[in-house]
């Protein structure tokens, strides 16, 4: 059985597709909790950021400079977030990156 973010990848399941190559996807998040709320994965199952080989995220780096670009927040700014594991509150076990923007965010790890 394929996990939620492959079927999305096959297209089975739908989304709103921002940005795509032949190994990654950038596609926006259902529940949106800022301005832009995307989601950035690569289309390999990769349960999480502890597996991810360091090629494959070279390459999702190229992509998400090319996306922030065309979405003209280079400059501007972001966040990105991946949650990992139980501890880190994953819910769907194909590494994900948050990219959070548009806006002015609260800081969460700062008092
Ligand atoms: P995480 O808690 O980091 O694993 O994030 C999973 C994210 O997937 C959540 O922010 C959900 O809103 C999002 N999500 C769940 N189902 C879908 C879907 N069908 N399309 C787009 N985003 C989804």
């Amino acid at each position: 059985m394929m996990c939620l973010f492959c079927e999305i990848v096959a297209k089975n399941i739908p989304s709103k597709i921002i940005q795509e190559d032949k190994d990654f996807l950038c596609f926006e998040d259902i529940n949106q909790v800022a301005k832009i709320h995307l989601l950035i994965i690569p289309k390999q199952h990769i349960e999480s950021f502890e597996l991810i080989p360091s090629d494959v995220m070279a390459n999702m780096t190229n992509f998400i400079h090319k996306l922030t670009k065309k979405l003209f927040i280079n400059k501007t700014g972001y966040r990105l977030v991946t949650n990992i594991g139980d501890d880190g509150g994953q819910e769907v076990a194909h590494i994900h990156f948050h990219l959070l923007s548009g806006e002015k965010l609260k800081q969460i790890y700062k008092r």
